[in-house]
């Protein structure tokens, strides 16, 4: 059976909010390159990220769901402030103080930021809250 990479992630643990979500819709997941980047993060990026695959066979219809999901997604979400829909998800903030110190310290040691706050940001206002919802 060979498998096709259908998304990817930089941990182990979005991938896995994904499998489950396949797996409940009755797709046969594999997670790839799962346990190199568990162990060493900096490596993400340099081996393309935590691969969720599929069979082949199974592709096309995992992708259609995946899209449906992320509609679904965008349809309920509001800016909790101008309660516009223009949404960036995901976006990677550096507005926390976390995020910011993680940055500093990857400029100074020349690596890359251990830690980045993924949020969605509302592109009218350019207000940042959350994935989770409440
Ligand atoms: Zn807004």
């Amino acid at each position: 059976m060979s498998f096709s990479t259908i998304a990817t992630f930089e941990n182990p643990i979005d991938a896995h909010l994904l499998r489950v979500e396949l797996e409940n819709a009755g797709f046969t997941v594999y997670i790839a390159d799962e346990n190199l980047i568990g162990v060493q993060p900096l490596f993400s990026n340099a081996i393309g990220g935590v691969k969720v695959q599929v069979p082949t066979e199974q592709k096309e219809d995992a992708i259609l769901h995946i899209n449906n999901l992320n509609e679904e997604q965008k349809k309920d979400t509001r800016c909790p402030q101008c309660e516009s829909t223009k949404i960036q998800f995901n976006f990677k903030s550096s507005r926390s103080g976390k995020s910011l110190l993680s940055h500093f310290i990857a400029l100074i040691t020349f690596t890359h930021p251990l830690y980045v706050r993924r949020v969605n940001r509302c592109l009218d206002c350019n207000f940042e809250f959350s994935n989770k919802k409440a």
